[in-house]
């Protein structure tokens, strides 16, 4: 058997009302938490249930309702101020992607401290304030993954740092969280989580358990993407979550490839939400693997139970209408994803010729 390790240290509470039921687990992070959130969880109703939960054990809490989607080193420095004044010993990060990256940089850097220019440099030692996360997005997996993800203006990009313990201890998932999320949100999260589990096969650093964990989501997750563009059942929620969340456990162990290394730059220049970049550039990356025989391709269309021209279909059915990027930009974003550290954690590593086909496929160039 192939060597490898597997470590995911978060303890998963899953199931409706679970922030209530099994409150008393947020006993154990500390005295005073900083919540760290967006403005939707006072409206989806997270916020009301970590404050409640949290009072029923005597604890206390500051709330840091004010990232927003992409966070900024300027975010987390905010954070992490109001978490000294506060004098708050432990974080509970509720929302989407973005709350819990920016969520996991204020755990890291209130103990340990970095100069702007320091932050992207990698080297974080395994140290953080505790953390509980509670998603109200079914897509980024970041409530079981070490990574969190910034805006790096000095690069114009988006830069992932890591460290053992940007795990946060617990993760609590309820698709209630989600009833009123909407249609692009739902759609754009699902490419993401979908993307992650594709890309986790993809990897060079995949195992056999990261690739057990991917079958198993895209699995649950293919059959459901159609359905993001409708109405979902709470069933169908708490589903999206769970594939989510598996998808969040490969690319933990694996890391993810050239789809994210090249979405970054759709996002940064474009604004196109995280999930989309990724679901526009991956049909082009599909056929690449099927041009170049890699492996996985196979176990992954079988995990969809389509092929792949209809996992592709499927995908443009879902993008709709593309954005407008001229060519030369689009060969500028080639040229800068080389640079990307995820390219070459792809089983095959695209060139720099065959990244620039992939970007001005995905618009139709
Ligand atoms: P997001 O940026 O967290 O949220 C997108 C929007 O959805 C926000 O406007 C948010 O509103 C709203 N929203 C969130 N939950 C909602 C709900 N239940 N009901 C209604 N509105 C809701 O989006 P995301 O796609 O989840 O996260 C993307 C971020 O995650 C990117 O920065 C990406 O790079 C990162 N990411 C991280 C990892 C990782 O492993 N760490 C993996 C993949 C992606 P409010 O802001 O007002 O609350
Ligand atoms: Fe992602």
């Amino acid at each position: 058997m192939q060597p490898f390790t597997y470590y995911m240290p978060t303890k998963v509470i899953c199931g409706r009302d679970c922030v209530l039921s099994q409150g008393e687990c947020f006993k154990a992070l500390g005295t005073h938490a900083l919540i760290v959130t967006g403005k939707s969880s006072a409206a989806n109703g997270a916020l009301g249930d970590v404050l409640a939960a949290l009072a029923k054990n005597g604890q206390t809490a500051t709330v840091f309702d004010r990232v927003t989607p992409n966070p900024t080193v300027a975010c987390v420095r905010e954070g992490v101020a109001l978490l000294a004044a506060a004098g708050a010993d432990c974080i509970v990060a509720i929302g989407g992607g973005s709350p819990m990256d920016a969520a996991k940089a204020i755990a890291t850097l209130a103990v340990q401290e970095r100069t702007d220019d320091e932050i992207f440099a990698g080297g974080y030692e395994a140290r953080a304030l505790p953390m509980a996360h509670v998603p109200t997005t079914a897509g980024t997996g970041s409530e079981v993954t070490p990574y969190t993800i910034l805006t790096n203006d000095a690069k114009e990009t988006k830069t992932s740092i890591t460290s053992p313990a940007m795990f946060p201890r617990l993760a609590f998932l309820d698709g209630k969280y989600m009833a009123h999320l909407p249609v692009a949100s739902t759609v754009n999260t699902a490419l993401d989580a979908f993307s992650h589990a594709v890309e986790g096969m993809l990897s060079r650093n995949a195992t056999p358990l990261s690739d057990a964990l991917a079958r198993e989501s895209l699995h649950i997750l293919y059959p459901l993407l159609r359905k993001t563009a409708g109405e979902l059942t709470l069933d169908e929620r708490d589903a999206l979550l769970y594939a989510s969340m598996l998808a969040g456990m490969t690319i933990a162990q694996s890391g993810t490839t050239a789809v994210h290394g090249m979405g970054y730059a759709l996002t940064y220049f474009y604004g196109i939400d995280h999930g989309r970049a990724n679901g526009l550039l991956l049909g082009g990356a599909l056929r690449l693997c099927e041009k170049k025989k890699v492996p996985a391709l196979a176990d992954i269309l079988a995990a969809c139970g389509d092929t792949l021209e209809g996992v592709c279909v499927t995908i443009d059915a879902l993008l709709g209408k593309k954005e407008d990027i001229p060519r030369a930009r689009l060969e500028e974003f080639a040229v800068r994803a080389m640079g990307n550290k995820n390219i070459k954690k792809s089983a095959y590593e695209p060139t720099e010729e065959e990244v620039r086909a992939i970007y001005l496929g995905a618009f139709g160039r």
